[in-house]
């Protein structure tokens, strides 16, 4: 069971997603609790303040430190004291699916979800383990990073995802992206489902899903491959890529670029 507690000023962001989806699913199954504590009930004004101005001036407020600190106190006196504190900040070091698989494998992790300017940083120095950004772009709060996050967990603990449905495949598991998908009908708006997804040949679709996954991590994103784990075969195949289409590799989905149909 993987415990997650949300520090946050605006709880209702988190009311219907929790009960949606993969989120649903993994609670359901008692693989994943998600507490939300609302760092207004950590106030010590009638207001319920949790911000403030910043010292020094300047537009827009701060994230308080008091309410935090107490919040963070709460948990710990009934033994629930997170074994990861971890601040969502723009600032952060960049999530990825190897974050995610490491912190689905912790029993407890708090989010800290900041608003505003951003937190009083003797938050970050005193209470905060590690820093995460979900992407280089700014947020109006952490809540949806955090969100993100959660998903991303949820989807990773064991019995959540049927083996239909397994994560191994999807894009990142194994260093590289996952290829195309089709659904009935084989033919739809003069285009057809590739034959071989039709053949009932399990080795050739295996090999067609392999090639699809090499060659779409190859065109869009090549950065992807010196971390993957790659046997003979792969290496043929990137390296006929590479003759049939010399200082290809390295573009990113052109428009009009077609990367189905790989072998
Ligand atoms: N002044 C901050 C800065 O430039 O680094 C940005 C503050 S942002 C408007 C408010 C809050 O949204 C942040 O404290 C953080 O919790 C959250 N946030 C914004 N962008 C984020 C991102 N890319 N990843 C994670 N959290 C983010």
């Amino acid at each position: 069971m993987l415990e997650v507690t949300v520090l946050t000023a605006f709880p209702r962001l988190f009311v219907a997603t929790v009960d949606e989806g993969m989120i649903r699913v993994a609670r359901e199954k008692a693989r994943l609790a998600v507490h939300v504590v609302d760092l207004r009930d950590y106030s010590d004004d009638a207001h319920r303040t949790v911000d403030d101005y910043p010292y020094g001036g300047g537009a827009g407020m701060v994230l308080k430190p008091e309410p935090v600190y107490r919040a963070v106190e709460a948990l710990r006196a009934q033994g629930r004291a997170p074994e990861e504190f971890i601040h969502l900040t723009p600032q952060g070091r960049t999530y990825t699916q190897a974050d995610a698989q490491a912190l689905s494998e912790r029993g407890s992790i708090a989010l800290l979800c900041g608003r505003y300017k951003g937190v009083d940083e003797r938050i970050v120095e005193g209470l905060v383990t590690r820093e995460i950004s979900i992407g280089d772009y700014v947020l109006s709060g952490g809540e949806f990073a955090a969100l993100v996050i959660i998903d991303s967990l949820a989807r990773l603990l064991p019995g959540v995802l049927g083996t239909f449905d397994s994560a191994e495949s999807d894009s990142f598991a194994s260093g590289l992206l996952d290829g195309a998908y089709y659904t009935r009908p084989e033919e739809y708006a003069g285009r057809r489902v590739p034959a071989v997804l039709l053949s009932g040949h399990h080795e050739e679709i295996r090999r067609y899903r392999r090639r699809e996954a090499l060659e779409r991590t190859w065109r869009r994103r090549p950065d992807l491959l010196r971390g993957a784990s790659m046997d003979d075969e792969d290496r043929a195949y990137l390296a006929e890529l590479a003759r049939r289409e010399p200082g290809r590799s390295g573009g990113g989905k052109a428009a009009g670029d077609s990367d189905e149909g790989g072998s």
